[in-house]
């Protein structure tokens, strides 16, 4: 299987997210459908900043929201 390395912090796997910020971008896209209920017409990139100042997110999801709003990503295949 080819090696691949994370986009975000170059550790080496298999996908083009390691195993911790692929999960942090699962977490992410899961965490949209709930702010998008509490935010009206929340879009994709403002939900992504407010997570990137958000004290309470960990510093693996604001690596995958910096990484996806520098690339203008709005979903990875992963
Ligand atoms: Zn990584």
């Amino acid at each position: 299987m080819e090696e691949k390395n994370c986009e975000i912090c170059k550790r080496q796997g298999k996908k083009s997210l390691c195993d911790y910020h692929a999960k942090a971008y699962y977490n992410i896209v899961k965490n949209y459908e709930y702010w998008r209920d509490a935010y009206d017409e929340l879009c994709w990139e403002e939900y992504l900043m407010k997570l990137i100042v958000n004290s309470e997110c960990g510093k693996w999801v604001k690596e995958v929201a910096k990484y996806l709003i520098s690339k203008k990503i709005k979903r990875l295949d992963i």
